[in-house]
């Protein structure tokens, strides 16, 4: 008989338990006793969730992070454990990092020249342990070597050096009572796969423990298919075109990841029962596993939960809890009477396709009537420039900042409680300080400080029709840090303008022009759940005629120059480079489209907060932005050496040269040769002095030397002779 399977569950707990708890420990208020609690009991309750699967995980469960959990199992970190997510006053953090497209984030572990691996096996262990106990049979998780040295920096051995430790972790497992381990490869997913892979598998197979090989997120290496490994997991919803030569080629079980672990949505379980046929007939039942398509560590764990959400629309979802439910509908559906088990999720489907919710005819003709010219700005940036100096003229190096000012404990208690006059009232006087504050330092560009926004995302989803939000929806971003991401279920339009009297409130109180801010419609796209009923593409192409709404009003009230925000632009490049192309073309018309309505003497701004732009440099020109912002500090401006060389960038930049990631106040002298070095890349014609990003996590005892330094060596480089 086939069975079910789940490769990882949600971790942080229903209620974000062990974030609390977390905190409570790094503040002292409990002591590593009770935090074990925490996290024994959090274990307990998710096995008791997947009691219904036939293959339930351990050592899914991790305290900050399950890279920073190899790292320490196979002796590349001490067991200072908090010590190296967190940092100590000696000793900084490991470097954090995207966990492939998701936005949740692993430590990336610093491999030492002939680094020695040894066993700690606790990670493990303990939790295979811990659930025998109860009476549990459980898969442990294990990160297998290729992806973890795919995954891990410094000086990286050879593959193969990697064997003794995995083997001698294999053996253990068995000993202590484990038929079967799950080995998680994801990078056997992505491009480059060695060869070699082959021969240290086959080395790894040879301990007596079966072995689940598993890939996600991407289509596996064909070379998987031939591996003799006794079950090999497939992503079938990121990647459903593999499962036909996966059957050709399997010697064991096949794993189909038929439900979605990226989504929140309830599945169409006719369309995975295909999958499950076809695999059922070429295999044989005994020989094929239902599943998640990854681990659901990046879904939420329960929207039965979420009764503020329009009846309408729950029914539409499935968290964790949900996908678990539908990996035994499908198993019942293999033997049983379908149309009867079938019967309500089909029911569920019909009525979202055909929802007035998801289809709202006025966003689809709009979107239906786009032709090229509606991507284009009229003018070209020659002549646009022109027009923007001649309508507010500028100093060279003109002085800015990217928008949000410290948000004070204050600031989001008032966004908390109060409401009507009186948050009204608090808004406008907070916008009027950040504004006295700007003049007072002399920047040339203000910002209204973005008070009135808990997140760059959530405001404007919050306003657009299209989106609902969950009351428990989080989900691991890193460590005891969750997101609650919205939920993107519809047609998206803009009901009435989102920013427009708050940018009017500031611009009244001052001569200097201060910048419209807005979110992109890459970025809304990239960090909410988003209706997997048609392309992304298209769901993006919405967002931006709605984002192009509020850049009219904006424009149509007097604001010169409106910046869109695309800080995820770049992660959402598809892991395959195959794919990337077609990516990386449509969220750039997504962005041209958003802004193309400006008028020439209108100064479109955009803004990226990160510096990896040589492979994307083309398509950053491609967005034709009149200012782009980008982090650079860190690197001391060799990222510009991207925008100087061959392709050379066309439009004004302003390089981050204060990092606003750490608090250290840059004092003038360092501004100002940071100055120097981005001119010695890009003429000073085209530059711009800002922050590397928003200030929303600064201080103002940071903000306000920082700033005054930024101004201050903005105007030493004016009166420099020129490099
Ligand atoms: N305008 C936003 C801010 O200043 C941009 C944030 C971001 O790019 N992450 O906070
Ligand atoms: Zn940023």
């Amino acid at each position: 008989m086939a069975r079910t399977a789940v490769l990882g569950l949600p971790r942080v707990g229903p209620d974000r338990e062990l974030k609390f708890a977390l905190e409570a420990f790094w503040a002292g208020r409990i002591g590593t006793e009770e935090l074990h609690d925490t996290a024994r009991e959090l274990r307990r309750s998710n096995w008791e969730r997947a009691a219904g699967i036939d293959v339930i995980p351990s050592s899914d469960f991790s305290f900050y992070d399950h890279v920073l959990d190899t790292a320490h199992g196979l002796g590349v970190v001490d067991g200072d454990y908090f010590a190296h997510a967190r940092g100590t006053a000696t000793r900084p953090p490991l470097e954090m990092t995207k966990w492939f497209d998701t936005n949740y984030h692993y430590l990336v572990p610093e491999l030492r020249a002939e680094q020695a691996f040894t066993l700690h096996p606790e990670h493990w262990i303990g939790p295979l342990e811990e659930a025998a106990a109860l009476g549990i049979k459980t898969r442990p998780v294990v990160l297998g070597p290729y992806s973890f040295l795919s995954l891990a920096k410094g000086a990286k051995p050879e593959l193969h050096a990697l064997i003794p430790v995995y083997t001698q972790l294999l053996h253990e497992l068995a000993q202590a009572g484990a038929t079967e381990v799950q080995l998680d490869e994801p990078c056997l997913a992505l491009d480059g796969v060695p060869a070699a892979y082959a021969e240290v598998f086959a080395e790894l197979n040879a301990a007596p423990i079966d072995i689940a090989l598993a890939t996600y997120f991407a289509p596996a290496d064909p070379l998987v298919f031939t591996l003799p490994a006794a079950e090999i997991h497939l992503d079938l919803v990121r990647a459903p075109e593999q499962l036909a030569p996966a059957l050709e080629a399997v010697q064991g079980r096949l794993s189909l990841g038929v439900i979605d672990g990226r989504n929140v949505w309830a599945a169409d379980l006719d369309l995975a029962l295909d999958r499950i046929d076809a695999a059922v007939a070429a295999l044989g039942s005994e020989r094929v596993t239902i599943a998640p398509s990854c681990s659901l560590l990046h879904v939420p764990y329960s929207a039965a939960r979420e009764t503020n959400i329009d009846p309408e629309i729950r029914p539409w979802l499935a968290f964790a809890d949900e996908k678990l439910q539908e990996l035994t509908t499908l198993k019942a559906a293999l033997h049983g009477d379908r149309d009867t088990l079938l019967e309500p999720a089909r029911d569920i489907s019909s009525a979202r396709r055909t929802s007035t919710l998801t289809n709202d005819p006025a966003v689809r003709s709009r979107a239906g009537a786009l032709t090229a010219a509606d991507y284009e700005r009229d003018t070209r940036f020659p002549e646009r420039h022109a027009a923007q100096r001649a309508r507010t003229p500028l100093p060279e190096l003109p002085t800015t900042t990217i928008g949000s000012f410290p948000q004070t404990p204050e600031i989001r208690a008032a966004r908390r409680e109060l409401r009507g006059e009186a948050y009204e009232r608090f808004m406008r006087g907070q916008i009027a300080e950040v504004i006295s504050h700007q003049e007072a330092v002399g920047l040339d560009v203000l910002v209204h400080g973005e008070p009135e926004r808990n997140d760059m995302v959530e405001y404007f989803g919050e306003r657009l029709s299209g989106f609902v939000f969950s009351q428990f929806g989080w989900v691991q971003s890193y460590g005891s840090r969750c997101v609650k991401p919205p939920i993107l279920y519809g047609d998206v339009s803009r009901p009435a303008p989102m920013t427009v009297r708050w940018w009017q409130h500031a611009q009244s109180l001052t001569v200097k022009p201060v910048k419209g801010m807005l979110t992109g419609p890459v970025t809304i796209l990239q960090w909410s759940f988003v209706r997997d009923d048609q392309p992304r593409a298209e769901t993006c192409t919405q967002i931006a005629l709605a984002i192009q709404d509020e850049v009219r009003d904006l424009e149509a009230a007097g604001c010169f120059a409106i910046q869109v925000d695309e800080a995820a632009l770049r992660e959402g490049l598809p892991l395959r480079r195959a794919e990337q192309d077609s990516y990386v073309r449509w969220a750039v018309d997504a962005f041209r489209l958003t802004v193309a309505a400006a008028r020439a003497d209108t100064q479109v701004h955009t803004h990226m907060c990160y510096s990896e732009f040589n492979e994307m440099m083309e398509h950053i020109v491609r967005l034709d932005a009149d200012v782009l912002s980008i982090e650079a500090s860190r690197s001391d401006m060799e990222v510009l050496d991207a925008f100087a060389a061959g392709l050379e960038y066309p439009n004004e930049i302003g390089p981050g040269i204060y990092d606003i990631h750490s608090p250290r106040i840059p004092s003038t002298d360092e501004l100002e040769r940071l100055l120097e070095l981005a001119e010695r890349r890009i003429p000073r014609e085209r530059l711009w002095a800002n922050p590397d990003c928003g200030l929303k996590t600064r201080g103002w005892n940071e903000v306000r030397p920082a700033l005054t330094n930024l101004v201050a060596a903005a105007r030493r480089r004016r009166a420099a002779v020129r490099v």
